[in-house]
């Protein structure tokens, strides 16, 4: 049996549908490669995007920073045209978004449409009826705060690298020492900014980037923490700040952005009853299917390489398997009913593993 979708047309009233065929959660890369992979594919697609503009990180966290690692743009593209590009070819391919709406929960119904059983996707606003879900929203949820400088209550302290064009005299101290605190570092530094880098322990980011900030004559601070600050004149507009550092020094600053990464979205996925891996990412198979059949996890929701290209290739994958099912259920597909078989016994192992440790502990 095979189960039919129908093209998508431009005079369609998605407004009117009872159900969609996919519905993704996050407008970042995984969930625009997603979207227009399944969109092209005749499937009618919503995407649900908690933030007001889709991009993800690329376009929230690092719009300014020429990314250079994407094949086909040998100078390099800004975060935020990336985004803009691939938002605007979803939109072409009549891909429907909802911004503002962040995933509560996501349900099991006994409804059925075209065969599929619907799931119900929960959002802060409303509900929505579909047969696939792709969870493509990031492992990041808040910036972690560093309670010693939000105690200040000051606007010259960043979460997120504020859009400068030139940093020409500016004073500006970075906490953090992974891959974000580094490239804030090098962005300061070529747009003429004097920096300080605090590091509280040994830098995992990477050796060249490092070399560069050494390169451009940026100031490093290694096994330091942050152990005091205080806004040097309040009454004063444009005012610095003053920090002191657990190694003996005092740093007067303009600005201060905060690198030190995020609060997870593991809440979320322990609402919705998926398996986890030991890292608080989400568990998938070879299909990027989750625990729960019927709802995909790709991009940085659950990878070891967190990368723009990786996440696209993650979302067309897992668009490819959602039309697959849509199309051809799995059940009619041997290699995937032999694959679900070897997943279930591999998981009641890890069952019995994990209760053979808790009664060892
Ligand atoms: C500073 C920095 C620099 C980087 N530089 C590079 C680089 O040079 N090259 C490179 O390839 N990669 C780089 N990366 C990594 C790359 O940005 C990520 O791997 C990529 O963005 C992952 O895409 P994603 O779609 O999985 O997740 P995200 O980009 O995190 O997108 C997830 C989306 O889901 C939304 N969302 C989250 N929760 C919900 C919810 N409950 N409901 C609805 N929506 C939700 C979010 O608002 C977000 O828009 C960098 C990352 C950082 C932090």
């Amino acid at each position: 049996m095979r189960v039919q979708v129908t093209p998508l047309d431009r005079d369609m009233d998605f407004d009117t549908l009872a159900s969609w065929d996919v519905v993704i959660i996050g407008a970042g890369p995984a969930g625009l490669a997603a979207a227009l992979t399944t969109a092209h594919r005749g499937l009618t697609t919503l995407v649900l995007e908690a933030k007001e503009t889709p991009g993800g990180q690329p376009q929230f966290l690092y719009p300014d920073k020429r990314i250079i690692d994407i094949p086909g743009f040998p100078d390099g593209i800004t975060g935020e045209e990336l985004s803009s590009r691939v938002y605007q070819q979803a939109v072409n391919a009549l891909v429907q978004f909802r911004f503002n709406e962040e995933l509560l929960d996501i349900q099991d119904t006994d409804q059925t449409h075209k065969e599929d059983s619907l799931k119900s996707v929960v959002t802060n606003r409303q509900m929505y009826l579909c047969r696939k879900v792709i969870l493509a929203c990031g492992l990041l949820h808040f910036p972690r705060k560093l309670p010693v400088l939000d105690a200040l209550d000051s606007q010259q302290v960043h979460y997120k690298v504020p859009r400068i064009a030139d940093y020409s005299g500016q004073r500006v101290a970075i906490v953090g020492g992974g891959d974000s605190a580094l490239d804030a570092a090098v962005m300061v530094l070529e747009r003429h900014g004097q920096m300080d880098l605090i590091v509280r322990q040994d830098t995992n980011g990477k050796a060249d980037t490092l070399r560069r900030i050494q390169d451009s004559l940026g100031r490093i601070h290694m096994a330091t923490e942050i152990t005091a600050a205080r806004i040097t004149d309040a009454r004063i507009a444009g005012t610095g700040l003053e920090l002191s550092l657990s190694d003996g020094c005092t740093l007067a600053c303009d600005l201060v952005l905060v690198q030190i990464g995020f609060l997870s979205s593991e809440d979320i996925f322990r609402r919705l009853n998926l398996r986890m891996n030991d890292n608080g990412s989400v568990a998938v198979d070879s299909y990027f299917e989750t625990s729960r059949a019927g709802i995909f996890a790709v991009g940085d929701v659950h990878g070891d390489i967190k990368l723009v290209v990786v996440a696209w290739a993650e979302g067309i994958q897992a668009a490819i398997y959602a039309f697959k099912e849509i199309t051809s259920p799995f059940w009619l597909n041997e290699k995937r009913l032999r694959d679900l078989k070897i997943n279930l016994i591999g998981d009641k192992l890890a069952e019995a593993a994990r209760a053979r440790r808790s009664l060892t502990q």
